[in-house]
């Protein structure tokens, strides 16, 4: 074991601070990496703030981060597929028992064994796992992604759960040119989203609840932006769309898009509100539209997303911070005040 430095949050209700925590030796299929970016996603806060208790209970104290880029520092014997001074990335996940179907597929993300990057039992040495607002990380190799080498790695970094979140579904579910795509929040993951759409060749068409977000939107690739408090506007798209993605990290009515989908389309929440969203059956059932979720992606399709960036040279938007700056992220992710991403630079870790 040795020590790692860090920034938890030691219960719901407290600001993140600086602290070290316990990482295993990297065993002979592992990576260790210094980690030069990590990403803040919405569901960091969720986590820290204890927002998701009835399903995934917070352990404090609690490092959350997983959206990963470093430099690899160690390797065990039996590694592969890196060696020290490569550029590798962590996502949300560090495990899985590599057997069942569903790892088998490739569909890690769906193992009834896996192990997230954070809040998560640790098998090697006990306790719980700790995620990327640290100085370095520990992972299976199997776990740990390559880089395309031309991608920025400040922007790289939330490609690693934004990124692969929305991909996923949109390859899942045919996204393509030809067909009409909507994309609801342009937060981290919607302009990920918005990105991705456009790149595969969709019309594309960003709801957003921020006027002040119509510009960008069409930059990062909308060829049309609703905003989706005016009814009116709303309207003009029923029943028209093949697929929505929904991103929205809070309260919202998802009946209002489940109409705007022809018939047979496909709307997926990836968004992870604290509550239950109430769901019209009449909404679904006229149009024969269906609800599904969806959750990160696999480990080779992870790998695909970042070898497509690379392809199309896409990187996230983001504003790079200290860490020490990580308490007013948050309180300005909650207002939706970031473009797109806050992505930390961990350099800034060793002034703690
Ligand atoms: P984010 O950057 O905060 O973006 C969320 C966006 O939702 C905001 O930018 C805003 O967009 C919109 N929004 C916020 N409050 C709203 C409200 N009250 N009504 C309507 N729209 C509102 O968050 P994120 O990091 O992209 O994450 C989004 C959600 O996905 C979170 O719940 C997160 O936990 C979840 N998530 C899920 C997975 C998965 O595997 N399924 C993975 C990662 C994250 P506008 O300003 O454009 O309206
Ligand atoms: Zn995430």
């Amino acid at each position: 074991m040795y020590q790692s430095k860090a920034y938890a949050a030691s219960s719901a209700t407290s600001p993140l601070a600086s602290t070290t925590v316990a990482r295993r030796d990297p065993t002979e299929h592992d990576v260790q990496l210094e980690i030069l970016f990590c990403g803040i996603c919405h569901s960091d806060l969720h986590q820290v703030r204890n927002e998701w208790k009835e399903v995934m209970p917070t352990v404090y104290p609690c490092v959350p981060g997983h959206e990963i880029v470093g430099r690899v520092t160690r390797v065990g014997s039996a590694v592969t597929k890196f060696k020290p001074g490569d550029i590798g990335a962590v996502g949300c996940l560090v495990d899985s028992d590599g057997t069942c179907p569903e790892c088998k597929a490739g569909l890690e993300q769906f193992c009834p064994n896996i192990t997230l990057t954070y809040n998560f039992p640790e098998k090697h040495i006990g306790g719980v796992t700790y995620g990327g607002y640290s100085d370095s990380i520990v992972a299976d190799e199997r776990f740990v992604l390559r880089v395309p080498a031309n991608l920025n790695l400040a922007g790289t970094a939330p490609l690693l759960c934004a990124g692969i979140t929305t991909y996923s579904p949109m390859r899942h579910w045919g996204v393509t040119k030809g067909k009409k795509v909507g994309v609801v929040g342009l937060g981290g993951l919607g302009h990920m989203a918005t990105k991705f759409a456009h790149a595969l060749g969709a019309h594309t068409v960003v709801f957003t609840t921020s006027p002040s977000k119509k510009d960008d939107a069409l930059r990062l690739g909308a060829d049309e932006v609703v905003l989706s408090r005016d009814a009116n506007e709303m309207a003009k798209h029923a029943g028209s769309f093949d697929f929505i993605l929904d991103a929205v990290a809070a309260q919202h009515d998802i009946n209002a898009y489940i109409q705007l989908l022809r018939r047979d389309g496909n709307i997926t929440l990836v968004g992870a509100p604290e509550q239950p969203l109430p769901v019209s059956a009449f909404a679904l059932i006229f149009g024969g539209r269906s609800l599904s979720g969806s959750p990160i992606g696999g480990i080779p399709e992870t790998q695909e997303m970042l070898d497509f960036c690379g392809q199309h040279n896409i990187t996230a938007d983001v504003e790079v911070i200290p860490i020490q700056k990580v308490n007013e992220a948050y309180e300005r992710l909650v207002k939706s005040d970031v473009k797109y991403r806050f992505s930390i630079d961990m350099a800034s870790l060793k002034a703690e």
